[in-house]
């Protein structure tokens, strides 16, 4: 028996045998096989490279019959290379000889070629470098994705272990019998972690060594509240774990049964709380946790799940779907946030050093005017249909602000041209996730309609600690007396001015918060759905006044220690069990 300790991301306790999933994501761990394995893993090799073909093909095709000639080329080039055996004989070679899963023998010739042509330093080869890259992550995409297939003959439920896992894996991970999962690396507030907690699977990250621990078909237990990861428990464990796992179903179904009691403190003041959501269908799911709308819709998600950047009508759809279920209740479409975590740099022919302080965002999307006109114009068709809000990622500057206004008036323009209906005043809001925006509240206050303060970035930008990175995991708390003096302001300088504020980043879904942020002046919080039900019973038992006291006492601390002790006296005051919840996540 052992246990790996990590960070709890997503709540629950989930009993399975442990699948491993090779890595796609720049690096494969060595692994071999037994001999008698060998004829397998090539024609499991061999089907990964028919199905990538089947898939290029399909996309050329696509491309050709667009007008796109040229980007049609350069899937015959991958085209090629899948054919080329002086690139897939070693692969075959490694496996036959070497006895090296496939995934690995693929990633090594493929990284090999990549390399040849970098070292020819120039910038066609460079492309090329890109191309072979992006290949072999379809490889072992399809690799992996043979490995989940494998997940279907297994008995019982299964937890899946990876090194990393990408936010579009994760999404595919959706399945009944996948359990939960446990990864080598992460931090909270990654996107992986995010998307765990949309799915509801209980999830462990930033364990540095499951993928070295763990074997296939090893029973394991993922506890993703107190952030640990058992492997190969004895009986009495076992017997514990079931136990826990029983009682923490029974408190969600309580939660859940008084989901629908009205979200308002004991002395009568509306708190709006609302969901988080990647896919349009989530909303179902936000409105039967008891949430009152959708107070940020990541987009970006539509990019992510594709090879093909969605048209404008696959977002037309995306949106209209997404009114359609909101009936007429808040919607804040945020639009795309692409790059950092959320665009895998080896998409790019030269990945950027430093990709979270790159081309991200409301950047990237000003940088790429095509891609972002074709969100907009499928947003301002959208807005005929019912209520929505724009909201923009990562503004730093007000220029960013006024460039996207800019474009949206020529657009609004075209559509009145060819007489298409759309609502002329959708409110636009900014996300605050950088101290310049937060610093600069005032500013954009007069340029924007709303706020809605993103805590994920905020943290990370203001106290330079990677989200995402679990050597530095300790480091990023929101209970930062810098991060809660910003927000602070940023509430302040909303209300003064008369804007509204919210909180998206996942600090509104903690209960440990919800007395601070609200004695601050937030009165919407925005959060994954499944965290809707324990916030608001714990809204249910707040008083303003005192919520107000708590905020100015918190206001004169200087340590994070100082701060989480006492917004853990003061959970454990208003809600034991909220409190005993919020230990582990
Ligand atoms: C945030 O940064 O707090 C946020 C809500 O946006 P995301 O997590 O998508 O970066
Ligand atoms: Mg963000």
């Amino acid at each position: 028996m052992e246990a790996i300790k990590g960070i709890g991301v997503s709540s629950g306790i989930a009993i399975g045998r442990a699948v491993l999933l090779a890595e796609t994501d720049g690096r494969t761990a060595f692994r071999t096989i037994p001999p008698a394995e060998v004829k397998s893993e090539i024609s499991r090799m061999e089907r990964s490279l028919a199905d990538a073909k089947e898939q290029i093909v399909q996309i050329r095709n696509k491309m050709a019959l667009r007008g796109g000639d040229e980007a049609a080329r350069i899937f015959d080039f991958h085209i090629e290379l899948l054919a080329d055996q002086s690139l897939i004989g070693p692969i075959r070679n490694d496996i036959t000889r070497e006895f090296v899963v496939a995934e690995y023998a693929v990633s090594e010739n493929f990284r090999k070629l990549a390399d040849r042509f970098l070292e020819m330093g120039d910038s066609i080869f460079a492309q090329k470098a890109a191309d072979v890259i992006d290949l072999e992550r379809r490889l072992l995409s399809r690799l992996v994705g043979r490995t989940s297939e494998r997940l279907a003959t297994l008995e019982g439920p299964v937890i899946v272990i990876a090194h990393e896992l990408t936010p579009s894996q994760t999404v595919e991970l959706h399945r009944a019998h996948i359990v939960a999962f446990a990864t080598d690396g992460g931090g909270l507030t990654g996107h992986t972690s995010i998307l765990a907690r949309a799915l509801e699977l209980p999830a462990v990250v930033g364990c540095g060594k499951v993928t070295t621990d763990i074997e296939d078909g090893d029973m394991v237990i993922v506890d993703g509240d107190g952030g640990v990861v058992i492997v190969r428990p004895d009986d009495g464990l076992l017997a514990r774990y079931q136990l826990l796992a029983r009682e923490a179903q029974h408190r969600q179904r309580v939660l859940r049964s008084d989901a629908n009691q009205p979200s308002v403190t004991r002395d009568g003041m509306p708190i709006s709380l609302l969901g988080n959501i990647e896919f349009p269908d989530e909303i179902t799911t936000v409105l039967a946790n008891g949430g009152m709308g959708v107070g940020l819709y990541r987009t970006e998600f539509l990019y992510l799940m594709s090879d093909l950047p969605p048209t404008e009508e696959d977002q037309l759809e995306s949106y209209r779907k997404a009114i359609d279920l909101a009936a007429g209740r808040p919607l804040v479409i945020r639009t795309l946030d692409l790059g950092a975590d959320k665009y895998t740099q080896e998409h790019l022919a030269e990945p950027e050093r430093n990709p979270f302080l790159g081309l991200r965002s409301i950047r990237f999307c000003l940088a790429n005017q095509e891609m972002f006109k074709t969100q907009l114009r499928a947003l301002l068709r959208a807005s005929a249909h019912g209520p929505i809000k724009i909201m923009l990622p990562l503004v730093t500057h007000v220029m960013e602000l006024r460039q996207t206004r800019m474009i949206l008036n020529d657009l609004s323009e075209e559509l009145d041209e060819a007489g298409i209906p759309f609502d002329r005043n959708i409110p636009m809001g900014i996300m605050v996730e950088t101290p310049a925006a937060a610093l600069m509240a005032r500013a954009f206050a007069h340029e924007a309609r709303f706020f809605s303060i993103g805590t994920n970035d905020l943290i990370q930008y203001t106290l330079a600690v990677d989200r995402g990175n679990e050597r530095v995991a300790g480091l990023y708390n929101a209970a930062n007396p810098a991060v809660l003096a910003l927000i602070k302001s940023v509430a302040r300088t909303a209300r003064h001015v008369g804007i509204d504020v919210s909180i998206c980043g996942e600090i509104a879904g903690q209960p440990l918060f919800t007395p601070l942020l609200v004695g601050m002046g937030v009165r919407t919080l925005s959060m994954s759905p499944g965290q809707i039900p324990a916030v608001k019973r714990v809204v249910r038992g707040l008083e303003i006044e005192h919520c107000e006291s708590l905020a100015r006492r918190v206001g004169s601390f200087d340590s994070d220690r100082q701060v989480l002790l006492c917004l853990r006296d003061e959970l454990r005051r208003i809600d034991p069990e909220a409190l005993a919840g919020s230990e582990g996540g």
